[in-house]
């Protein structure tokens, strides 16, 4: 069992991690937010109170099992209103496990072996959990400290961020981390992620924000990262994939990307060949 691990993010911010991915617990003076409840290594809700007593607020970034396989311990979970979830192959992370899994059974029926590694890491449980939306520009006041809601799409179809705007700092989920996992959504091409990407680093660095972090970030990083990790996206082709397979079930070739950059170090992706063309 790996257990999470806390430490001080800044003023009134725990960064909560499991090794994997970080979760931030944002405190007011009134009530805290978690922001996403991660793989469910370990009981969540109770790790978080045993940090704050006051009421909690639960967000997800986004609906991805890394970020809300914990969300089956709480009462009321938010989440951007494109990634609310019905649990069934309407929603696009769903439906691209489904047409995966059920190929790969298809073709290596020993596969199915896996079934439940694959349903505990990967299918989060609904549970009892009602789900709220969350639009772009929502306002969530914990008391001496709001956060905005504001929409970054791409890796999923309902992506959010979080701004504070006193501290002029973004709490991104994976909308651009350092590795974007464009293929998760398959419907989406790099060409208009990039141009989402580019449009909320403009909106933002004109209100001044100025720092940011992923959740599977290991530092801090400028928000020009987004600007050039965009760019960077905006060229990929299938050609310029380091590696390129077939996976079953897959609309097109999988392909990962790796590259250099002086300025951020490496920027990576794993996208479909399909999602290249605009
Ligand atoms: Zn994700
Ligand atoms: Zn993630």
């Amino acid at each position: 069992m790996i257990k999470y691990k806390a430490k001080k993010f800044k003023k009134g911010v725990t960064m909560i991690s499991d090794g994997i991915v970080n979760e931030f617990l944002i405190e007011g003076k009134d009530k805290a937010l978690l922001l996403d409840t991660g793989l469910d290594f370990y009981d969540i809700r109770a790790f978080v109170e045993t940090l704050t007593d006051k009421e909690l607020l639960v967000v997800n970034s986004h609906f991805h099992p890394d970020h809300a396989n914990g969300n089956y311990h709480f009462d009321k979970v938010y989440v951007g209103e494109a990634d609310l979830p019905t649990f069934t192959t309407k929603d696009v992370y769903f439906k691209l496990v489904e047409d995966i899994t059920s190929a790969v059974y298809a073709k290596y029926p020993k596969s199915h072996m896996l079934d439940s590694i694959v349903d505990a890491v990967i299918m989060t449980k609904p549970g009892n959990t009602e789900y709220v939306p969350l639009k772009d520009g929502d306002v969530l006041d914990l008391g001496k400290k709001k956060l905005i809601v504001k929409n970054f799409p791409g890796h999923t179809p309902g992506e959010i961020t979080l701004l504070d705007p006193k501290e002029k700092f973004i709490y991104a989920g994976d909308s651009s981390d350092i590795d974007i996992w464009m293929f998760t959504n398959p419907d989406c091409s790099l060409h208009e992620y990039a141009e989402t990407g580019r449009q909320y680093y403009k909106e933002v660095k004109k209100l001044g924000y100025k720092k940011y972090r992923g959740a599977h970030m290991p530092v801090t990083h400028k928000i020009s990262f987004m600007r050039d990790y965009a760019d960077w996206l905006d060229k990929l082709t299938p050609e310029k994939a380091l590696l390129k397979f077939n996976v079953p079930g897959g609309r097109s070739p999988l392909c990962i990307a790796v590259a250099l950059s002086p300025r951020h170090i490496a920027y990576t992706s794993v996208y479909w060949a399909h999602q290249c063309e605009w």
